[in-house]
């Protein structure tokens, strides 16, 4: 086995040294023997980890990991936290010790809790990160290998396709056709072209460094291969910026409607934190200290500032969710706009299919053999137009052959194997010059010598090579390629992509001594003879048929955008259940009016031959008429719509960088079925969180309710502030974890996408939380009326209001769990988290309740057996009216038409 040298200097990966020359002005050959690489072989895996470990990862400022301890400050500061400890400090300046004590243990609580919260939705969005970090093709021993951007060393050999960005300094040793955008180093927005036969004058400037590429800059066309000669804080990127790590997300639409709910409501909350102390003094004669101190703790437990908390954390730990479902969150505004998706538009190849392709007709020279029968030398040559126009690795792994690349160019490699060809032979053929493949050409041909003579090996979709070619090959003879020979071809062609196969055609011709092989494309690729098709198919993913009757059901619109042709399409539409009466071509979009378009859109749901600027155009054209746009993509030119789409969705596999970088979100398995599953999750999710608020605003209007009308009736209020602080306590954690778990209901995927301009707190939610607010307020001042009425004192009707208040509480959020569906439907055991925090708090109310010296820190006093009874029935009857509208209307509904 060949071994890599070992690295000649310290100082690649800052310049070279003062006196040896930059690295543009160096030759390849020297530039291999400073790195101590091999430019085909690259580094042995040994050598690179010994690299990896000496010169560290390839990362710019090193992301600084914030300290527990920071969250811990961070949510100690809080001003309610502040508050609290107000209380505590007014306590003890009242003489209450031990009141002051027992509040600091419950700040600690309160604090504790907040604080996991937080970790839980930093570790997510952590996770999150760490998925789609960037990635890069590398060379080692002999093998390209996928390796994560932070691990790429110097002298490791990287290979530059369209849409990568680039990882490291490279100085290039291979190009073709090789165009780079470098606006994000040089603000020159026009890709620029690299060469890597050149050698510079050591002061060229940065931006005509033309034999190198730089870091953090982006592919857009070509191929290419360089060494990497500087990393992380050594390459250019490094030097002009420290780039900020990890740059803050703006707040999703959902965040700045609650920020301003929060907002709105602490004026609310403060409001009555002044009035019912004010009330309690002026109408029912309560001492100015006691209310002075029921005021702070109303307005601590009040005040909603979890709010915002809340949906970020339940937005974090959805996105944790979505990508162990193999959906990976880059933005969390994604999370959110997911369940009001009402229209997808998706790739064909990869997405929908599988992307195993496999060459299954082959027709070359007059016939249509099945493979691998009888080849003839037609096919042998057709065959050899797809090994030397293709862009697939070869690779030898103990002996054995191995393709590695694009399904559709290795199964080329396969067929040409199975039939008898020497793929490795042929590979050895010298290349002179490439025209690269990208979706608008849809074609590719190489310039190769073979026996002294120059030829042009092009292949490609139908139209798009006979689009350049004057001649066929037919018997054996080479016959000019007339209007009835195209139409024959033509019909061929139809009659493959009929039956869902992808067709290639594949064409060549022998180069003018005199013409040059680094002309022009058009010049070049030109006047060809074409040489036969092949079909390959690529099978439908046997979840898709489900995963589209699914989205149907639930008002989403499936449309197939692909570049493939119309008949395959239309073959793949209708075997996974998309309407595909109508296929509208690429072409069409052109001609057509603005409303011609919007007429397509609305009624076809197969469009071919399309390229990303088509795609752009639907997805405007449907955002105009009101839909909101999921949009999957993988190509160097799919950004734009990705970014125009309410949710661009890239492929993890297949995409290229620049397709991830636009997406908000990245599909780790490429699959159709995968997005379904996420439109549930998203919808899910944000159900979830209506719960959670609806459940967490009734609790404190309950509060507030119940104390006001204490006060109005002459009485004190009907719990003593440490009190109040546990409720808080129970409140926020049943809000904050119980819901978030709820699992989906049944017919959330029957019902049509929520309107996003809806406002998040709409009729049902405030009707939700004003009935869920007020019942379990009137089940708490009917026991807390009666209990006083009875006479044993305010311990003792305080002590009953707080175990109607536990016990209703309990209820009221098992009634809330579906705003919809009956209880019993639901099932009473399909939310652990939910039976936890209810067994939690039904223990922490017996407990506090049964120990002495804890029911004498809270104020509490045992209220007897009738109490108890009275205090339950409350509990449970009143808020369970929310219970009975739901059986009625659920009855109305199923009984309906
Ligand atoms: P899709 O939307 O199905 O991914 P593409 O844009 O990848 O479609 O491909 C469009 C057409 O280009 C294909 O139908 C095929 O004819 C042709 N094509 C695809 N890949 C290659 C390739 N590697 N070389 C030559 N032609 C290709
Ligand atoms: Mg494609």
């Amino acid at each position: 086995m060949k071994e890599s040298r070992p690295l000649a200097e310290e100082s690649h990966t800052a310049q070279p040294e003062a006196d040896s020359p930059a690295w543009h002005a160096r030759s390849v050959a020297e530039t291999v023997s400073a790195l101590g690489t091999d430019p085909d072989y690259g580094l042995s895996l040994a050598e690179a980890a010994k690299r990896l470990a000496r010169l560290g990862p390839n990362i710019l400022a090193g992301a600084r990991r914030e300290p527990w301890w920071e969250d811990v400050v961070e949510v100690l500061a809080e001003p309610l936290v502040l508050l609290l400890i107000v209380v505590a400090g007014v306590y003890a300046l009242l003489g209450e010790v031990e009141d002051a004590a027992t509040i600091v243990v419950i700040i600690l609580a309160v604090a504790g809790v907040e604080i996991m919260n937080k970790a839980r939705a930093k570790r997510a969005i952590a996770a999150l990160r760490s998925l789609s970090a960037l990635r890069a093709t590398v060379v080692r021993a002999g093998q390209p290998a996928d390796v994560p951007a932070a691990e790429v060393v110097p002298g490791d050999v990287v290979l530059l396709q369209p849409g990568q960005r680039v990882v490291a300094d490279l100085r290039l040793v291979e190009t073709a056709a090789l165009r780079v955008d470098e606006s994000s180093l040089t603000g020159e927005s026009a890709p620029v072209t690299k060469r890597a036969d050149i050698v510079l004058a050591p002061e060229t400037e940065l931006a005509d460094r033309a034999n190198l590429a730089f870091a953090g800059t982006l592919v857009t066309a070509g191929k290419g291969r360089g060494l990497v000669v500087a990393t992380g804080r050594a390459t250019e990127l490094g030097r002009v910026a420290e780039l900020a790590a990890g740059v803050k997300e703006p707040p999703t639409p959902l965040q700045q409607q609650l920020r301003q709910l929060a907002g709105w409501l602490l004026w609310v909350a403060l409001g009555f934190s002044v009035l019912i102390p004010v009330l309690g003094v002026l109408v029912a004669n309560r001492p100015w200290r006691e209310m002075l101190l029921t005021g702070l703790t109303l307005a601590f437990a009040t005040i909603p500032e979890e709010l915002p908390i809340l949906i970020t954390t339940v937005l974090a730990i959805g996105a944790y969710r979505l990508a162990r479902q193999q959906a990976i969150v880059k933005r969390l505004q994604a999370v959110e706009t997911l369940g009001s998706v009402s229209a997808i538009c998706t790739d064909k190849t990869g997405t929908l299919t599988e992307n195993r392709m496999r060459v299954v007709e082959l027709w070359a020279g007059g016939a249509l053999p099945p493979l691998g029968i009888g080849t003839s030398p037609e096919v042998a040559r057709l065959l050899e137009i797809g090994v030397l126009a293709n862009d697939a690795q070869l690779i030898l792994t103990d002996g054995r052959e191995r393709f590695v690349g694009d399904p559709t160019e290795t199964a080329l490699l396969a067929a040409a194997k199975t039939a008898g060809l020497q793929v490795g032979d042929l590979r050895a053929a010298r290349v002179l010059e490439e025209f690269p493949f990208d979706d608008r050409r849809k074609r590719m041909s190489v310039v190769y010598e073979r026996d002294g003579a120059r030829w042009i090996a092009a292949k490609g979709a139908p139209e798009a090579i006979l689009s350049v070619c004057a001649a066929v090959r037919l018997g054996g003879r080479v016959e000019p390629l007339d209007r009835q020979r195209l139409d024959e071809l033509r019909a061929l062609v139809d009659d493959l992509a009929a039956r869902g196969l992808r067709v290639l055609a594949f064409a060549e011709r022998q180069l003018g001594p005199d013409e040059r092989p680094d002309g022009d494309v058009e010049s070049v690729e030109a006047g060809l003879t074409l040489v036969g098709l092949a079909g390959l198919e690529d099978p439908p993913r046997p979840e898709v048929p489900e995963a589209i009757a699914t989205l149907r059901s639930a008002g989403v619109r499936v449309l197939m955008l692909t570049g493939d042709h119309p008949a395959t399409a239309r073959a793949i539409a209708e075997r996974v259940g998309i309407e595909a009466r109508r296929v509208v071509l690429g072409r069409e979009l052109e001609q057509a009016t603005d409303d011609a378009l919007r007429e397509l859109v609305r009624t076809a749901a197969v469009f071919a031959r399309i390229t990303p600027e088509h795609k752009l155009r639907i997805v405007r054209t449907l955002q105009e008429q009101g839909a909101v746009v999921a949009v999957t993509g993988d190509g160097v030119n799919d950004a734009p719509a990705l970014r125009a789409a309410a949710i661009g969705i890239a492929m993890g596999r297949t995409g290229t960088d620049v397709a991830r970088e636009a997406a908000g979100l990245v599909l780790a398995d490429d699959n159709f079925a995968t997005v379904a599953a996420a439109v549930r999750a998203g919808r899910t999710l944000y159900e979830n969180l209506c719960k959670s608020v609806r459940y967490y605003l009734a609790a404190k209007l309950a509060l507030v309710t119940a104390s006001v009308a204490a006060v109005l009736a002459h009485l004190p209020v009907p719990f003593a502030p440490v009190q109040i602080i546990v409720l808080e306590l129970f409140m926020d954690l049943g809000a904050a974890t119980t819901f978030v778990a709820e699992p989906p209901e049944a017919d959330l995927m029957a019902r049509s996408p929520r309107d996003p301009r809806r406002p998040f707190l709409d009729h049902p939610m405030r009707l939700g939380i004003l009935a869920g607010g007020l019942s379990l307020a009137a089940a708490v001042v009917a026991v807390y009326l009666w209990a006083w009425s009875r006479g044993p004192g305010l311990a003792v009707a305080q002590s009953a209001a707080f175990v109607t208040w536990m016990i209703g509480h309990v209820v009221l959020a098992a009634h809330m769990r579906s705003e919809r569906q009956p209880l019993l439907r639901t099932g009473l055991l399909t939310n652990r988290a939910f039976l936890l925090w209810a067994a939690a708090a039904l223990m922490g109310l017996i407990v506090s309740m049964v120990v002495p010296t804890l029911r004498a820190r809270l104020h509490l006093a045992e209220p007897g057996l009738t109490a108890w009874l009275v205090a339950l029935a409350a509990g449970l009857i009143f808020p369970s009216w929310w219970e009975v509208v739901k059986w009625w209307r659920w009855h109305r509904r199923s009984s309906g038409p």
